[in-house]
């Protein structure tokens, strides 16, 4: 097979790339190992920022986000019994997200792909990406029982943290930053209407909680656990009782029902660098991972991959590489904010197995400090509706 870019990975990122590079003329064939099914129901992200939003409705996959889709003008803080709202447009100068399932994203885009763009495969394994620094990259891949090579002008590596394309960076070249947290994220999915109409974001000595949502009957639950804690420990009433009380304060209540998703995401911070080698480009979770307090994973996804379309399309139409060139570096800018971001969300509100005494107070005077002072408060109403893209 030929095609002017391969994509490995149909998540957010490489399904949208295939729909920009569409608008534009340029060819792409998708490469995704998982079937359909898989893609559509994989429980993840569910914040878009405006800039995703934006992306989203510019490739013409915005219809049903709008009709469905919840817009949050703010999220609430919760602390020693306290609340504080932080009010989104009125510290940004308008700016607000959007809270729609990535599963949502991806079967809008996988629709749109299948109806009118070039070749979506899946169960499309690739196995490598191979001579990345010569003029035709190659992607050898099985696809139902058989084995076949895509050979493109650009291979885009989509195919998430634990892909190949990666790999296909020389270790020479390859700079890896990370650090992983001693907990992680027990996420339920719940058939009861949202107890509060915006998110919450509780710190409780016990722990973390994070109240969001899917739809206005579908509520979605998080609770701070140990990191390797197995889902099955977890009996539903136990879940909803912790719940109860890391979100405890006068005049509220948790509304109950029935779960029906349960699941651990561990916390890890990771980045790649750079995110170009030759022909090969990685975007989104194959390039950084971000802990999930920030809300950013899937908005660094599509901020990779219109950064990229931009510059294939001005490289296919004034044939100059410049922003092909300039592609690691300007995504990395904007990868680090949300990296520093997410860490500093993560730290202010888990409070860590081994902390002490010192830690708890340090992260109460860091919520205080959000809760009394605007210039701490926009800081963070900036970051959370997203960094611009260059
Ligand atoms: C369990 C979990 C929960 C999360 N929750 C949140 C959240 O609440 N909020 C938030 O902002 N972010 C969250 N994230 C992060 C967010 O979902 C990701 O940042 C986002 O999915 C990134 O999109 P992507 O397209 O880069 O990668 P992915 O969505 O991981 O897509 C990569 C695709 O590549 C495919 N693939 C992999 N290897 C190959 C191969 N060799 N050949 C072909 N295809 C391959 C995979 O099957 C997959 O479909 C979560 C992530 C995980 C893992």
């Amino acid at each position: 097979m030929r095609t002017t870019v391969g994509i490995i990975g149909a998540g957010p990122a490489g399904l949208l790339l295939a729909r920009l590079l569409h608008r534009a003329g340029i060819d792409s064939v998708v490469l995704e190992g998982r079937d359909r099914a898989y893609v559509e129901h994989r429980q993840r992200a569910g914040i878009l920022e405006q800039g995703t939003v934006d992306a989203l409705r510019a490739v013409g996959a915005g219809a049903r986000m709008d009709r469905e889709g919840l817009r949050h003008d703010g999220i609430e803080l919760r602390f020693d019994r306290r609340r504080h709202r932080v009010d989104f447009p009125g510290l940004t100068g308008g700016r607000s997200v959007m809270v729609y399932a990535q599963t949502e994203v991806c079967k809008d885009l996988i629709a749109l792909q299948l109806k009118e763009g070039g070749p979506l495969l899946f169960g499309a394994e690739a196995l490598a990406v191979e001579g990345a620094c010569g003029d035709r990259p190659r992607v050898p891949f099985r696809h139902q029982g058989r084995e076949d090579a895509l050979v493109c002008d650009y291979v885009v590596g989509c195919d998430g943290f634990r892909g190949v394309a990666r790999g296909a960076f020389p270790a020479a070249l390859s700079r890896v930053f990370e650090r992983t947290y001693p907990y992680a994220w027990l996420g339920v999915l719940a058939d009861v209407a949202p107890s509060h109409d915006e998110l919450v974001y509780a710190r409780h000595e016990r722990g973390f909680a994070l109240l969001s949502m899917r739809s206005t009957s579908v509520s979605r639950l998080y609770l701070q656990v140990p990191a390797g804690t197995d889902a099955e420990e977890w009996s539903d009433d136990a879940i909803w009782s912790e719940l109860q009380r890391r979100f405890e304060t006068d005049g509220w209540r948790l509304e109950r029902g029935p779960l029906t998703h349960k699941s651990v995401t561990p916390m890890r911070s990771f980045v790649h660098e750079p995110m170009r080698h030759g022909r090969l480009f990685l975007a989104g979770d194959a390039a950084h991972i971000v802990p999930p307090t920030g809300a950013k994973g899937l908005n660094l996804a599509v901020g990779d991959v219109v950064t990229l379309a931009r510059a294939l399309v001005h490289e296919k139409e004034t044939g100059s590489a410049d922003l092909l060139d300039a592609y690691s570096a300007t995504c990395l800018r904007r990868v680090w904010q949300a990296e520093r971001f997410s860490y500093d969300m993560t730290t202010m509100l888990h409070p860590a197995p081994d902390g002490t005494p010192f830690d708890a107070r340090l992260q109460r005077a860091r919520l205080e400090r959000i809760a009394s002072s605007r210039a701490a408060e926009a800081d963070l109403a900036e970051a959370y509706t997203g960094f611009p893209l260059e």
